[in-house]
């Protein structure tokens, strides 16, 4: 069985193939979204999803988000005693989404097919497959978000020539990409973003501008002590004028409530900013695509934060058409992982579809230019242009500076600056050249991209016939084969909070979050319903258990939208 598993920022998803479908497959507390969160839990076991959000705040030395924006990198996060790499808390979702599976299809799962976003590097995409393999899965095939998300829309199945645009605001990140499917090839054309922009910038934005409402109010506390409960009724708020003209923001504090009325204007106002923000990546997209607006067939919505009808309007308003929104922009990455993977099983529903991609980045080498009268090093030479379709050969001539020149340095490098200095060296080779041969030697530089991000470098000389080549496809960032068994084995030995303990556990950590946010009446209260359900979890009876847990998560959502007490 190959699952689909969109591996994202803020929320991960996994999805299989059943009965001619993709059905999304729900975790132990019965939810689609798997909170991208991990944890330790109080007995250094570890904890993944809903459970470890919670515990965000009220463990933060324990607990670690956002690890998707260092996958690639030599980034280490020290998780109470551990030190882990992203690649390594990523595999952790992904174990926790494959035991879900395995849980409600009783079969054990080996292979994935697993998103990434389509400006993902060669090291981000590496670090990908290895969080893959740490968790036990196969993962012979990476997939575009973009190209996840246009398999989610059917729009390969329609065996129409299009192009179409993906537009993916999720929590953190904002994401465009220009797709093109022709004669049942997908090919993305070009890619663009902001990888910090998305709901949660909303979020703090409209918590800031509550703060300046209650200004002058007496006995207001310190915005630091407020911020984590200041950010989720900014949430809660955000998501509430979607639907409502009008919501109220309610923030419980040191035994006080504040209080402020905002409207869908005054949120319009709020937002203009950010959504400005939203038009720079679609122009650069358009731009690199050499597409007009006008020529895209459909504009796909995806990421949770589309749910916003300020997002709606903007992007209706930037394209002309109102988006496609017939499949929820939350899940659609990860059912069209599930496509992906039926159509490499060749189910018989699907017909093939050949999806290529691009090569985010451009690569080059150093060179000198002439300045004045000086070589001056440093300079870029861009040979494959990023946005170049993959696989991909481009071969650049250039030549020795100097005529008494013995050895050439063909520096490689990934990036889009003018100098190589801001852009990442990705590795070297030397090359003996045939010195004082009455002029300047021709070299002949040829990089070769593929389908699974590596790269080959090869440099001949025209006038002798040799050649060089060197293959890339380590980077600092990048796990040895060695450092991968060592994690493996690592892993294996982490001992993980039980499954069936979530539900009671993630209410145990509300409680927790609650008491610490709360002060004096309201505190008593939270600590009275902690000690309930550590009394009712001490019974062992699972009636008992399930009954306090039932009456009590109740009450916390009556207090959280400001009414309880
Ligand atoms: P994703 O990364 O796609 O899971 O998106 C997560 C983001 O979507 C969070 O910032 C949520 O606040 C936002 N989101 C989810 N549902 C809604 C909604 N109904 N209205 C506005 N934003 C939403």
């Amino acid at each position: 069985m190959i699952i689909g598993i969109d591996l994202g920022t803020t929320n991960s998803l996994v999805a299989v193939w059943d009965n001619d479908a993709s059905v999304l497959v729900p975790n132990a507390l019965g939810q689609l979204l798997t909170p991208s969160v991990v944890g330790l839990d109080d007995q250094g076991r570890i904890l993944v999803g809903q459970a470890a959000r919670e515990r965000l705040h009220t463990h933060p030395t324990m607990t670690t988000a956002l690890f998707k924006r260092h996958m690639g990198s030599a980034h280490t996060v020290q998780l109470g005693p551990r030190s882990l790499r992203p690649e390594e808390l990523s595999a952790l979702v992904l174990r926790s989404l494959k035991e879900d599976v395995e849980r409600a299809y009783g079969k054990p799962v080996n292979e994935a097919v697993i998103s990434v976003p389509a400006y993902f590097s060669d090291a981000q995409r590496h670090a990908t497959r290895i969080a893959g393999e740490l968790a036990g899965l196969k993962v012979d095939k990476l997939i575009n978000e973009p190209t996840a998300a246009a398999l989610a829309y059917g729009l390969p199945q329609q065996n129409k020539e299009t192009s179409f645009l993906v537009f993916d605001l999720g929590g953190g990140t904002f994401d465009v990409s220009i797709l093109e499917l022709f004669e049942g090839v997908m090919e993305v054309r070009a890619s663009a973003g902001d990888n910090y922009l998305g709901g949660e910038d909303f979020d703090q934005l409209l918590a800031e501008r509550f703060i300046q409402t209650q200004r002058g109010q007496p006995g207001f506390p310190e915005a630091q002590s407020i911020a984590q409960p200041l950010r989720r009724e900014a949430e809660r708020v955000r998501q509430a004028l979607g639907n409502e003209s009008w919501a109220e923001f309610v923030l419980l504090a040191d035994g006080q409530q504040w209080k402020h009325v905002f409207t869908q204007d005054d949120v319009a106002t709020l937002f203009a900013p950010l959504l400005e923000r939203l038009r720079n990546p679609i122009e650069r997209a358009l731009r690199d695509a050499r597409i007009r607006v006008n020529e895209l067939d459909e504009v796909l919505l995806v990421g949770g934060t589309t749910r916003m009808p300020l997002v709606r309007k903007l992007a209706a308003g930037l394209f002309g058409r109102f988006p496609s929104i017939h499949v929820n922009p939350d899940e659609a990455v990860a059912h069209g992982a599930a496509i992906q993977a039926a159509l490499k099983s060749r189910s018989a529903a699907l017909e093939e579809v050949v999806l290529t991609d691009v090569c985010s980045y451009t690569l080059g080498i150093e060179t000198a230019q002439f300045v004045g009268q000086i070589h001056e090093g440093g300079h870029y030479l861009p040979i494959i242009e990023r946005n170049s379709t993959v696989p991909v050969s481009r071969v650049k001539t250039v030549c020795t500076v100097d005529e008494s020149q013995e050895r050439v340095l063909v520096k490689i490098y990934q990036g889009e600056s003018r100098l190589v200095r801001d852009n990442i060296a990705l590795g070297e080779l030397e090359i003996p050249v045939p010195p004082n041969t009455g002029g300047v030697v021709d070299l002949d530089v040829r990089f070769t991209y593929d389908n699974n991000g590596i790269l080959e470098c090869q440099v001949s000389i025209p006038a002798t016939g040799e050649q060089h080549a060197l293959v890339i496809q380590n980077n600092p960032g990048v796990l040895s084969n060695d450092e991968i068994a060592e994690r493996l084995q690592a892993l294996a030995a982490l001992k993980v909070h039980p499954r069936d303990q979530q539900i009671n556990t993630l209410l145990v950590a509300r409680l927790e979050r609650l008491y610490q946010e709360s002060l004096g009446d309201r505190r008593e209260q939270i600590d009275h319903w902690a000690s309930r359900f550590q009394q009712a979890l001490a019974t062992q009876d699972e009636r008992i258990i399930r009954q306090t847990r039932h009456e009590l998560n109740e009450r916390i959502a009556l207090l959280e939208k400001g009414s309880g007490h």
